[in-house]
């Protein structure tokens, strides 16, 4: 009131002056609030020279209320009171304070944008902690009002070095470049060593005149505290970098002001999490790709190690069977088989693999000729129909490809068809399986049907990988490396085809292959277009042995727990043998002979032996 602005005020407004303007009553404005006098004085004064109010809205005004100089927003207004004569006497203001509203919002837009630029923004960008780093600390610098400077260290094998900072005028010159010596640098230390927040108090003694200017409108005096906030991931190997943030020396570090800083650590240390998690995968998955490449590479050199004798083992053995001047005995000549299915069977997993060396090395092409698909495929399905029938399974075809021959590498065909047909044998215990080939606009079609087992839906995606085998499912046979379908996915583009996959659990499986198709000009030429299969052997005796008939003394592995007639050694020695290859069963059982081999599970029950050896039996639970 009046020409020296006497403050009077109601108890509503004491919060205003604070604790240490509180009590001003009768006292000219001037001297209550001279540190924001510049800004107020000039607007009452204008409204007793003109009668007219003022508004202020989120008003800037440094207030000095609680012993040190603040950053405070008011919204409030001026206007005149007039004495009796009807000149302005005075001025009336009613005022809300908004700092805390305007601070929130501030706060809120840096975290915003925290978590804007600390978020990948494409999945596939290969980030690291020090972009993250580099990220928070731009988001950081549009808060220089409340953050005047920040500085990032990264923890990188134990060497804790500056990353970046803003904010100040030569970080190098205030902020140790590396951190080695604990005595030095306490507090950067043991943020590092204990994941410990800590705090300097003493900043702007220590170093005055650091930090660039302008950071907040109240005026450039020096932070005095300055935090030390470690980003933390939950990992065990401790922090992956350490926040060293300045405080507005506008502000008091209340609990508002410390949630912040809580949060945007919060938000770099999600961050940080995220790119070492993604960081993690990647290593892992290149682990694993490490891992494939060397097993094949391994399997590939060995293999041609194997060639050789293999060849050698099975020549002699084959000449031995088809020997008609010196027949074998029925004996010699069972064993003589046992030995020629198995070498088949090892020529094949040695072909394989060293037709996964050629296509590593980029050498495996198809070798085209023109051929009747059809009836290719056809013969290759009816050397299956053996095994099937004994499999107790039906086997169904359609197979239509009219029209002129076409042309693909048959090795390859045959590898591709047999090694679908060998799974759904496998794979399959009751009902049928089915083959259809055709002509699907530009493509050739084969699709192979089973109502077998079934697949998970989770394992789709792994299915073609190399020397991946879907865990616990229930098969005729547990044996396998997990690389047929990988084979015939590799073959199919080598053909430049796809191959896909439908399953349900329970249900089936259809893998449908397309190439496409490439009609030959070698039309004319009849012979090279007749079908001739060559390599179904092994794959069709394989395939039997899985569905081999228990031979005496043996039970059926669908027989499990089943009532089997019981036939007890009358020495009183019982030796159980489980065993799902057939050609090794027999082999073992043949050893235990003259000694009665009793059958299966039931007689482990009633007459436990006296040990048991678990080579490899990944479902079978013996009681
Ligand atoms: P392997 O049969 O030697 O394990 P594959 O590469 O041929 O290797 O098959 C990989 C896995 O896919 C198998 O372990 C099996 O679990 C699953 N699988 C393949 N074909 C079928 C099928 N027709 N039905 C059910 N599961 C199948």
């Amino acid at each position: 009131m009046g020409r020296e602005l006497v403050l009077l005020y109601n108890d509503a407004w004491v919060p205003i002056l604070g604790p240490e303007k509180h009590p001003a009553l009768g006292l000219p404005g001037v001297r209550v609030w001279p540190e924001m006098w510049h800004i107020i004085g000039r607007q009452l004064e204008s409204v007793l020279a003109t009668g007219q109010a003022t508004f202020s809205d989120d008003q800037l005004l440094p207030a000095k209320r609680f012993g040190y100089l603040e950053e405070a927003y008011f919204t409030y207004s001026y206007s005149a009171i007039h004495d009796e004569s009807g000149a302005v006497g005075g001025a009336f203001t009613a005022v809300t304070e908004t700092t805390q509203r305007v601070l929130g919002e501030r706060r809120l837009r840096t975290l915003r944008a925290l978590g804007e630029v600390t978020t990948a923004p494409s999945g596939n960008e290969e980030r690291s902690v020090e972009h993250v780093c580099a990220a928070a600390l731009r988001a950081l610098a549009g808060n220089r009002a409340d953050i005047p400077f920040a500085a990032a260290y990264v923890v990188e094998d134990g060497v804790v070095r500056l990353f970046d900072s803003v904010g100040l005028r030569e970080a190098g010159q205030v902020l140790p470049l590396v951190v080695s010596d604990p005595a030095e640098e306490p507090w950067v230390w043991d943020a590092v060593m204990h994941g410990a927040a800590g705090v300097i108090d003493d900043w702007g003694r220590r170093w005055p005149g650091a930090v660039v200017a302008g950071a907040n409108p109240v005026g450039d005096a020096d932070p005095e505290v300055v935090l030390v906030l470690p980003v933390t991931t939950g990992s065990q190997s401790g922090p992956a970098a350490v926040l060293v943030a300045g405080v507005t020396p506008y502000r008091t570090l209340d609990d508002d002001f410390r949630g912040f800083f809580g949060l945007v650590v919060d938000q770099v240390s999600r961050a940080v999490s995220d790119v070492q998690a993604f960081e993690g995968q990647r290593r892992r998955a290149e682990a694993l790709a490490e891992l494939d490449r060397a097993k094949s590479e391994f399997f590939a050199n060995v293999s041609h190690e194997f060639r050789t004798p293999l060849t050698l083992i099975a020549g002699p053995a084959e000449d031995s069977l088809g020997d008609t001047r010196e027949p074998l005995g029925p004996a010699q000549r069972e064993r003589v088989e046992i030995i020629r299915r198995n070498v088949g069977r090892l020529r094949r997993l040695v072909d394989d693999m060293l037709d996964f060396a050629r296509i590593e090395a980029g050498r495996m092409r198809p070798e085209l000729e023109a051929a009747d698909l059809a009836e290719l495929t056809r013969e290759l399905v009816s050397s299956f129909a053996p095994a099937v029938a004994r499999a107790g399974l039906q086997l169904r075809t359609d197979i239509k490809l009219p029209g002129p021959p076409v042309e693909v590498d048959v090795r390859m065909w045959e590898k591709i068809v047999l090694n679908l047909l060998s799974n759904a044998v496998k794979y399959t215990r009751t009902g049928h399986i089915e083959v259809t080939l055709r002509r699907r606009d530009a493509t050739v079609a084969l699709a192979v049907r089973d109502t077998g087992i079934g697949i998970p839906r989770h394992e789709l995606p792994l299915l073609f990988q190399r020397f991946h085998r879907v865990r616990g499912n229930s098969g005729r046979s547990h044996e396998g490396a997990g690389i047929g379908l990988a084979l015939v996915a590799e073959l199919v583009r080598v053909h430049g085809g796809t191959v896909e996959v439908e399953s349900t659990v329970g249900t089936g499986t259809t893998f449908t292959v397309g190439v496409p198709l490439t009609p030959t000009d070698k039309a004319g030429d009849a012979s090279s277009t007749r079908a001739r299969p060559s390599a179904p052997g092994p794959y069709v005796e394989e395939a039997l042995q899985w569905v081999a008939q228990p031979g005496p003394g043996q039970v059926g592995i669908e027989e499990y727990g089943a009532d089997v007639p019981v036939g007890v050694a009358r020495s009183g020695a019982c030796v159980l043998v489980v065993e799902d290859n057939a050609d090794l069963r027999r082999f073992i059982t043949r050893l235990l002979a003259p000694h009665e081999a009793a059958p299966g599970c039931r007689l482990a029950r009633r007459a436990p032996p006296r040990a048991v050896t678990r080579a490899a039996l990944p479902t079978a639970s013996l009681p």
